[in-house]
């Protein structure tokens, strides 16, 4: 959550950090603010709502003068969303502006600390104890103030400072919320994420929790927390500019529904060699596989609905018993975990908050853990015993598509070696599943060519208020995820029930014109489903089915129809998913929602 860039050059710093802050806007669009040094003083501007409100009070950044700066966009925790609690924050004095992402939990007690002292606080944010900090301990030298101020602070913190005490000169600081340093020639940056980074460079530093860096235009060091010096790696970025750009798109969330079949393919297939799955960073023994007695899956949101289908395709296949756990509440829970347990923990951006806590748990209780994140070097990456890449590209819509499909792939993919690996899968089988995976990519762009009327249908069901999505089986595990994309998207009130569990609640709130999706691919229980239509039918229900391309009965029972490609059965989440990310972004469009960056939420969600 929150985007922070920093800048530190020989020319202008504004235009630069209000581009960045413009690809970083999906974390967080409370308000957005930059604050730049020009030698004499720190000029800040920052405003409530969007980067381009920024943009258009600073005349693209061309009144704010400087050639180092820092910029924020926010995802207020603390404080009302207005121009006064928009970042960067002032010390009193006015030497250092700062910018933060995270939480800073003991800033009440620090905040009657500095008042005591005689700071005056402008904002209700946590971050401001932080400038009146730097403030107390500066002493000319800006590194001990850096190191004093970490210590005080508690809870989670990516911060970028800018000082009036040298030319040029620019902090990053990292506890458990993501910041990345980019490299230039004669500039030099930091960003949360890769994506305000790649326009200037591909070759970045990942920071790690507790340290620190310096910044002038010639070049960077990083310290430890004791202020040690540590050399780092530098890594290059594979995304490129444009895939972070929409590419003649309105949206980005229809642009990423739109590359479902080619991220797929990038995802799968350099992980099929000689028509066999191999993961390279996840090779374990015989010995190691068989001990494993239980899967845990873990995670938030959609990526926690992509486990449900995991769960389905997992134990069928390879007969382990497999749980999907919230990460908000495995992380407090007394959960019984030792060594014989496999945690996998899905993440797109690697560095959901929860996530992280639940794996940390978990692993001190000697699970091995297995994480399928998006984002290369991101902190569940580095902290898991095995991690699998879903190759999805940037990600820039907050409601997640690509990333879904690709972390349902990787599930699907680990199921069969699983199953291989444990020796209850035939040869017969494994070698139609490898065809299968093969042939996704067309049936997902056959899902998407099926449904090119979603759009027609979008404008004439956007007026429900509240729409039931039922479906039994992996049916239910994709009703999930499709009842919250169009939750998280159009803001109607949408729930998924298992399609048997209705009767025992819910049908009590169908009536009249009420709409139930219901979600019927899954062959072996078809008929119960269509009893369950049959049902809400009789309570006046409007129906909308999603069922394969070819089945006669549904489309004479229900009023509407997503028709859906028919594919090998576990393998059709990935294909049923894509007319209900259409709908739901069909139906937001004809609300006038605005579709990549949904009130209240934001992408990477790194506070608990
Ligand atoms: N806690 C800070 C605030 O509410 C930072 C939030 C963010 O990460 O955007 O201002």
């Amino acid at each position: 959550m929150c985007g922070i860039v920093g800048f530190s050059g020989t020319r202008e710093a504004a235009a630069v950090l209000i581009d960045g802050l413009r690809r970083l806007e999906y974390r967080g669009y409370d308000s957005a603010g930059i604050a730049v040094c020009d030698g004499e003083r720190i000029n800040v501007a920052k405003v409530k709502g969007y980067v381009k409100n920024l943009a258009e009070m600073t005349h693209d950044g061309a009144d704010i003068r400087g050639f180092v700066g820092i910029g924020h966009t926010r995802w207020a925790t603390h404080g009302a969303p207005n121009d006064v609690n928009a970042h960067p924050h002032l010390s009193s004095d006015g030497r250092f502006a700062v910018v933060h992402n995270g939480i800073i939990e003991n800033y009440a007690l620090l905040r009657q600390e500095l008042t005591e002292r005689g700071y005056k606080f402008l904002s209700d944010t946590d971050t401001e104890v932080v400038a009146h900090l730097l403030e107390l301990y500066y002493a000319g030298d800006m590194k001990k103030a850096i190191m004093k101020t970490a210590a005080r602070l508690e809870g989670s913190y990516s911060l970028g400072v800018v000082c009036l005490d040298g030319s040029g000169r620019l902090f990053a600081m990292r506890e458990q919320s993501p910041l990345i340093l980019g490299l230039g020639v004669g500039e030099n940056y930091f960003a949360s994420d890769v994506a305000a980074l790649v326009p200037h460079t591909k070759n970045v530093i990942y920071l790690e929790d507790g340290e620190f860096a310096e910044l002038t235009p010639e070049g960077m060091t990083v310290y430890d927390v004791t202020g040690h010096e540590v050399k780092k790696p530098v890594s290059r970025v594979a995304w490129d500019v444009e895939a972070a750009e929409k590419g003649g798109y309105e949206h980005f969330m229809l642009k990423e529904i739109m590359e479902q079949p080619a991220c797929f393919k990038a995802t799968v297939e350099p992980r099929i060699k000689n028509d066999r799955i191999v993961f390279e960073d996840f090779d374990l023994t015989d010995g190691e596989l068989k001990s494993i007695d239980k899967i845990i899956i873990t995670a938030c949101g959609s990526a926690g609905y992509a486990g449900q289908v995991g769960r389905y395709v997992i134990e069928e296949l390879c007969r382990v018993p497999v749980t999907v756990e919230l990460a908000s509440e495995l992380r407090y829970r007394n959960p019984i975990i030792d060594e014989k347990t496999l945690l996998i923990v899905i993440s797109q951006s690697g560095e959901t908050a929860d996530t992280i806590a639940a794996l940390k748990e978990c692993k001190s209780r000697g699970a091995r853990v297995l994480a399928i994140v998006n984002v290369v070097g991101s902190t569940i990456a580095k902290l898991a015993d095995h991690v699998i890449y879903t190759w999805a590209g940037p990600e820039i819509a907050v409601a997640t598509t690509k990333g879904y499909t690709t972390q349902v792939a990787v599930l699907d993919m680990l199921a069969i070696y699983l199953a291989d690996r444990l020796g209850r899968m035939d040869s017969v089988t494994y070698e139609r599943l490898i065809t299968a995976l093969h042939d996704m990519p067309g049936k997902m762009q056959r899902a998407i060519d099926l449904n090119r009327n979603v759009k027609k249908l979008a404008k004439r069901l956007s007026h429900h208020n509240d729409i039931y999505f039922i479906g039994r089986n992996m049916d239910y595990a994709v009703c999930m995820e499709g009842a919250l994309k169009l939750k998280e998207i159009s803001y109607i009130f949408a729930e998924a029930y298992a399609a048997g569990e209705l009767k025992h609640g819910t049908i009590a709130l169908v009536e009249q014109g009420s709409l139930v999706v219901t979600l019927a691919c899954y062959e072996p229980l078809f008929d119960k489903t269509m009893s369950n239509i049959e049902e809400v039918k009789a309570r006046g229900a409007q129906v909308l089915a999603v069922a394969p391309e070819d089945n006669k009965k549904i489309v004479s029972k229900a009023d509407d129809f997503l028709p859906v490609p028919r594919t090998e059965p576990i393998f059709t989440p990935l294909a049923q998913i894509i007319p209900l990310q259409l709908f739901a972004y069909y139906v937001a469009k004809e609300r006038g929602c605005d579709i990549d960056k949904p009130k209240n939420l934001a992408k990477s969600v790194t506070v608990e």
